[in-house]
């Protein structure tokens, strides 16, 4: 049976990267039928909108969808698309792998790191007072009488929500995950010292969520004690749980400590929907030029066949992406040769085809054709 897809090939070098994605995932010889659905800058002018319900109502049809980045046009009043996918289809937990590959260049030992995020809540929630809004004045004069403080009359406003029940999902979601893949050691990272009521909800519900899971350490860490640390032996970490800004801030930097963001694939779960994409952006500066590095973006469709259950044929395509940049013959500009994404990505989908141990996926492949 043929798994149905939703894929948002996204703007900038997104769909040069979701044909690249494609390509080597269909060499796996798993089936897909992939239900394509723009999103983004491109359709606002036709649909007054760039994230329109028929994407959020494709998703909640298939469950699975893969995605390309999208850009966030700066100061046109539409929210980011990619944080209302997050909110709108309850995909609390980011898990962002960073994995040192052949071929990258580091600075560091060989690392095994996996940031997981809370995706729903914190500065990200949505919830901001533009500066000299009526709104903004309502809430200055709220904060003067509730909380003494004056704010001023020029400030935007961004509020962050840390709820228990937010922080307690992603926190069990954690302890699992580290379960299920063998890892001992969880650092939360967290400034509960200086944002008592929003962090420290979060420190302290793991800390309480830590107790049930027995074999499991869970290490505190203020985040920028824990940014040193990544900067300084970042292989004696394990996996790293945050709140959805220090999240995001810090899977780059585990990006960058691997070789870059061309390299990090990233999976946005729910209990319900799953979404899958590179933790890069759409790179405007490089976009048409056939300069993406496609590796993130195909190692995002990897941890995709995992949760599909279609392990032997994620492992073939992981087992790719490593031989291709081993060899290092046919590698993007960021990794220090001259190959284009789509040349990048025949010879990824060249090993996946010649790769033995694909196992039920190439057998099914050989008995269809
Ligand atoms: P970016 O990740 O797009 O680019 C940062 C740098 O990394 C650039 O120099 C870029 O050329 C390079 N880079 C990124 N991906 C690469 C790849 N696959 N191969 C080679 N080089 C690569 O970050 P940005 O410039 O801050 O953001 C651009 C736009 O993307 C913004 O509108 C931002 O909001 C959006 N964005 C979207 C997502 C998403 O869709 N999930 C994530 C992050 C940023």
């Amino acid at each position: 049976m043929a798994h149905l897809v939703t894929l948002i090939p996204g703007d900038g070098i997104g769909p040069e990267v979701s044909d690249a994605t494609r390509l080597v995932l269909e060499a796996t010889g798993v089936r897909f039928r992939w239900d394509v659905q723009e999103a983004g800058a491109a359709v606002i002018e036709r649909e007054g909108t760039p994230l329109p319900d028929r994407v959020l109502d494709a998703i909640r049809r298939s469950r699975t969808a893969l995605k390309g980045p999208i850009t966030t046009p700066v100061g046109t009043g539409f929210r980011s698309v990619n944080v209302t996918l997050r909110q709108e289809l309850d995909l609390f937990a980011a898990i962002r792998p960073s994995r040192s590959l052949p071929g990258a260049v580091t600075h560091h030992p060989p690392l095994d790191l996996v940031v997981i995020r809370e995706n729903t809540e914190d500065l990200y929630a949505g919830i901001e007072f533009e500066r000299g809004s009526e709104a903004a004045a309502r809430l200055r004069a709220i904060l003067r009488e509730l909380a003494g403080v004056e704010v001023r009359g020029d400030a935007g406003v961004t509020v962050k929500p840390i709820s228990v029940t937010g922080t307690r999902r992603i926190v069990r979601f954690a302890f699992d995950f580290a379960r299920r893949n063998r890892r001992r050691v969880i650092t939360v990272g967290h400034k509960a010292n200086i944002m008592k009521f929003s962090d420290g909800v979060f420190l302290a519900t793991a800390l309480e969520e830590a107790a049930a899971y027995p074999g499991i350490d869970l290490v505190p860490m203020q985040v920028d004690e824990l940014a040193m640390w990544l900067a300084w032996e970042p292989e004696t970490m394990d996996v790293l749980l945050l709140p959805n800004l220090y999240g995001d801030i810090v899977s780059d930097l585990c990006a960058g400590l691997v070789g870059g963001l061309g390299l990090a694939p990233g999976a946005n779960l729910g209990w319900e929907y799953a979404l899958f994409e590179p933790v890069h952006g759409s790179a405007p500066d490089i976009a048409g030029k056939g300069l993406a590095d496609p590796v993130a973006m195909v190692l995002s469709g990897a941890l995709m066949l995992r949760h599909l259950s279609e392990l032997p044929a994620a492992e073939a395509v992981e087992r790719a992406v490593t031989r291709v940049l081993a060899e290092g013959a046919h590698v993007t500009r960021d990794l220090g040769g001259n190959a284009s994404t789509g040349e990048m990505a025949r010879a990824i989908a060249a090993e996946v085809r010649s790769d033995p141990g694909a196992g039920g996926a190439i057998e099914r492949r050989t008995a269809e054709a």
